[in-house]
């Protein structure tokens, strides 16, 4: 490794400088198809050869993210270490700064990858949340339920994803299962937000503190898995410039470098309650790929290797719908022969239950978002999973401040 200094850290990187990204998923790929596009190379760590980012990148160090002969091979051949997702250590990433510059960098991951430390960081720094409580013992467990009400949520501060690791309790009979169930201790316990939706919002800071913000999307959920977004979000201007702003607070807050995704609750009296943040691109920020200019993922190339960051320009409204397991996965034939449906696969093998095998988008002229009928029309043969889903017709209305 060659001893990184700092104060070549603000200039841009050139053209064929190598991105490090620690992780093989499909936001890994993604940002290397954005890098590639750019004149950059991307380096990959995973343990898979064949993950979706190793197929389209320049190198792969195969090693776990914790393997420190593994992460000092990987070091060597980049200019810039990013990742693709938060379940990694914080004190590798640390490790790896003394070599190269990492961004967004480890104190944010540090936050980001802890439900107690997020939730502290908004506290301290006013942002809107949800009332909550830590969860180190049973006193604490009833302490909270006590203070809370019933129904509240328990969640584990670490590796929850896709609605995993937390437990709504209704009952105080639940208490002792969910207590027991969820683990590693501590928990969070969270007030139960009654949510008229929720939003989320990209947010971009270059190494200059210039900071672009893409407009809110409005999510859907099937399962615990995101399954739609809806973008611009059908709310009104003054919700959508408050949801930015509190994206816009956090990134200067953390001082980002990178992309953030920030993921919020409306709630029926027009309140934002963030619920937590992700230092990455993110799946709800698919719809960028085909409805701005500059997508997310080219955002976040340009952030982390020190380029201007245009404007976050929005040129069409868009619905995302996720493709997930073999259910949808059956309907490719069909997605590819339904003109307007704009695929993106990520080159995974075995389309197992549940696992995010892709995404297709569809736009629309800018300000013609329909309502529900009008996106189960446009999604052809993937509205009868979205027919079949558990629709709130409310939520694609306009919601008032
Ligand atoms: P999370 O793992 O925190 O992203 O939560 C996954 C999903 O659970 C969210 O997208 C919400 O649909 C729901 N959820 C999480 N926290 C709350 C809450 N405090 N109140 C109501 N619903 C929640």
């Amino acid at each position: 490794m060659t001893p990184f200094s700092s104060s070549s850290a603000s200039a841009p990187l050139g053209p064929n400088a190598v991105i490090g990204i620690v992780g093989g998923g499909q936001l890994g790929r993604m940002s290397a198809m954005a890098a590639a596009k750019l004149g950059f190379r991307t380096h990959i760590l995973t343990k898979d050869p064949n993950s979706p980012a190793a197929q389209v990148s320049h190198g792969v160090t195969l090693g776990a993210y914790d393997d420190l002969k593994a992460l000092d091979a990987f070091a060597r051949g980049v200019d810039v270490v990013t990742f693709e997702f938060e379940n990694i250590s914080a004190d590798a990433m640390d490790c790896l700064s003394q070599y190269c510059p990492v961004r967004p960098s480890g104190h944010i991951l540090r936050i980001s990858q802890d439900r107690l430390a997020e939730k502290t960081f908004f506290t301290e720094n006013g942002i809107p949340l949800a009332p909550w409580h830590a969860v180190t013992d049973r006193a604490s467990l009833h302490a909270a339920a006590e203070a809370l009400g019933l129904p509240f949520i328990l969640k584990t501060t670490r590796n929850g994803y896709d609605g995993k690791g937390q437990s709504r309790i209704h009952h105080p009979a639940d208490l002792e299962t969910a207590f027991n169930t969820l683990a590693p201790h501590p928990l969070v316990a969270e007030g139960m937000v009654d949510f008229a939706c929720e939003l989320s919002v990209m947010v971009v800071r270059g190494i200059d503190g210039t900071v672009r913000c893409f407009d809110p999307g409005m999510n859907r959920h099937r399962n615990g898995i995101l399954d739609l977004t809806l973008a611009p979000a059908p709310v009104e201007p003054a919700i959508s410039a408050q949801a930015q702003a509190l994206a816009v607070s956090i990134a200067e807050k953390l001082d980002l470098v990178g992309i953030l995704g920030v993921e919020m609750f409306l709630d029926h009296t027009g309140a934002l309650l963030v619920n937590e943040i992700a230092p990455r691109p993110h799946n709800s920020g698919h719809w960028t790929m085909d409805a701005c200019p500059v997508d997310q993922f080219d955002m976040h190339i340009r952030a982390v290797t020190g380029m201007p960051l245009p404007p976050a320009i929005r040129h069409s409204d868009a619905v995302m719908k996720n493709l997930i397991g073999p259910d949808d996965m059956a309907l490719w034939p069909k997605i590819i022969g339904t003109p307007g449906l704009l695929p993106h696969l990520y080159g995974k093998e075995e389309a197992r239950p549940g696992r995010k095998m892709g995404h297709v988008n569809c736009i629309f002229p800018f300000g013609s978002l329909p309502g529900e009928l009008g996106i189960q029309d446009a999604l052809g043969p993937l509205a009868t999973s979205l027919a079949a889903e558990e629709t709130q017709e409310t939520q694609a209305e306009p919601i008032s401040s």
